[in-house]
């Protein structure tokens, strides 16, 4: 008998799916304020998971997932940038 290992879950705050956290990616808030996509999951600083797909982070972005994430408002410039290290990333 296999003993099945508890796989931590992660929700999406995009579609708002739970995910394993590995197949997750992390926008992160480091301790400048500067908004990045952590795509190691192991950057210290305040995050919030998404699937990665820019539709969802488009989703995420119109129901301002990532805001209530954050506590506070995201510029418009910062979800730009977010969303091009987005598609550069995307795993499919
Ligand atoms: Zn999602």
């Amino acid at each position: 008998m296999a003993v099945k290992k508890k796989i931590p879950m992660r929700k999406c705050v995009g579609c708002g799916e739970m995910k394993p956290k590995k197949e997750l990616m992390r926008i992160l808030r480091n301790e400048e304020g500067e908004f990045l996509v952590d795509a190691t999951g192991k950057k210290n600083g305040r995050g919030a998971y998404l699937c990665p797909s820019v539709e969802c982070f488009q989703k995420a972005v119109k129901s301002r997932g990532l805001e209530r994430s954050f506590k506070q408002a995201i510029p418009q410039e910062v979800y730009e940038k977010l969303e091009k290290e987005m598609s550069g990333i995307e795993k499919g």
